[in-house]
């Protein structure tokens, strides 16, 4: 088994990784981190959802920037607020040991004025989300005309929300002297042609298979009446007391409906959505996180990318129109190699839908039945 020690990091990054209880390098980490580290190359790296793709990059790219100097030397572009921040929190704690480095989160919903100050007080990595990264370049906030590398994070999910054009944007006003590291959990057409279009012979690196979601998930799906969804939520929590779960909606509005029913109805539930303010999102994360929440429903935008460990259950409370984006919601549990269950409640009409992701994840799902009052009783 390979080991941090073996992969080139520097002793400040060495000291924080045991910190962090990090033991072995996760499969993706034992791949880029020595290619990253010793040549200049740009790299398009493929691994599921929880495969520690953010050390990854973030292990490198810390060893890599001159602390001596103040100016913009990385920017890491990631596709939700919620996961810049999280990008952020964690490489302040991979970069704990190296003095002087600064690292700033930029992102919507939140006041432009002050992270242009941080910037300007000397952050060499920035993490932002595309639509203010635009934004800032426009109003001349930002200068990453000289920036040496260029991490696009979660790229599929990136292009899936429509950033194309301000990725474009903004890679048009860096150097084209950088590197360019690509990291994405599946490689749909739009990544394979940001690839093409933005970066040089690219390295790659695949862990796993393209298209397969994470092998420590079990699949499960439920038959139900169309009126008989929530009620088969009900039980399906009733049947598993120590659920730690989010629950996915497709529209905010019946993501808003489910949780307030559910926390009418007695349960540990929050929601999460794009309608609500930053702040009250973060409250619904940051309870999420400290378990306060058992049962965050969300919709897909606002659940992008988020990484709680321990994640039980994922339960489709309506399966969502893209096939990827199933693949999506079910890497936000087993992850770091925790087992995890991802549920879906279909009508009987939905079953083909079932078979598609059967055929595109190359895994079998299980038809399960409500459990029924007695069983729960038990
Ligand atoms: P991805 O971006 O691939 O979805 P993350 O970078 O968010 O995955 O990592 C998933 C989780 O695994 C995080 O909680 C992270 O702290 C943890 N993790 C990453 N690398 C390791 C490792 N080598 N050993 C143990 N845990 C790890
Ligand atoms: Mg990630």
């Amino acid at each position: 088994m390979s080991k941090f020690e073996n992969l080139g990091l520097n002793e400040s990054l060495l000291s924080a990784i045991t910190d962090m209880g990090f033991e072995t390098p996760s499969e993706v980490q034992e791949k880029a981190i020595p290619i990253l580290l010793e040549d200049e190359t740009d790299l398009v790296a493929l691994a599921q959802t929880g495969t520690g793709k953010t050390a990854a990059f973030g292990f490198p790219l810390i060893q890599k920037i001159d602390v001596a100097s103040r100016t913009t030397q990385a920017l890491i572009l990631s596709p939700t607020r919620e996961l810049c921040l999280q990008i952020a929190k964690e490489m302040e704690a991979y970069s704990k040991y190296e003095k002087g480095l600064n690292i700033v989160a930029i992102y919507g919903g939140a006041s432009i004025t002050d992270q242009a100050r941080q910037i300007k007080r000397g952050a060499q990595i920035v993490v932002a989300t595309p639509g203010r990264m635009k934004d800032m370049i426009g109003r001349g906030m930002v200068d990453i005309t000289k920036i040496d590398y260029c991490v696009l994070d979660e790229a599929d999910e990136m292009l899936n929300m429509g950033f194309y054009e301000d990725i474009k944007d903004i890679l048009s006003n860096t150097p084209k002297e950088k590197s360019t590291w690509l990291f994405s959990a599946t490689m749909p057409k739009e990544v394979a042609t940001i690839a093409k279009k933005f970066m040089h012979q690219p390295k790659e690196i695949t862990v796993g298979s393209k298209n397969s979601g994470a092998n420590t998930v079990q699949h499960e799906y439920y038959v139900v009446g169309g009126r008989d969804r929530y009620a088969a939520l009900k039980r399906l929590a009733d049947a598993n007391p120590g659920i730690f779960s989010v629950i996915f909606c497709r529209t905010k509005r019946d993501t808003q409906k489910i949780a307030e029913k559910l926390i009418e109805d007695g349960y540990n539930a929050g929601a999460l959505h794009g309608d609500l303010s930053q702040n009250q999102r973060d409250l619904a994360m940051n309870a999420f996180r400290k378990k306060q929440i058992q049962m965050l429903v969300a919709t897909d935008v606002a659940a992008r990318g988020i990484d709680v460990d321990d994640v039980t259950h994922v339960i489709n409370y309506q399966l969502p129109d893209e096939i990827e984006t199933y693949t999506h919601r079910s890497g936000r549990t087993g992850r770091a190699g925790k087992s995890g269950i991802s549920m879906v409640i279909i009508t009987r009409s939905e079953i083909r839908k079932i078979r598609a992701i059967e055929k595109k994840i190359q895994t079998k799902f299980l038809e399960k039945n409500i459990p029924s009052g007695m069983e729960i009783c038990e």
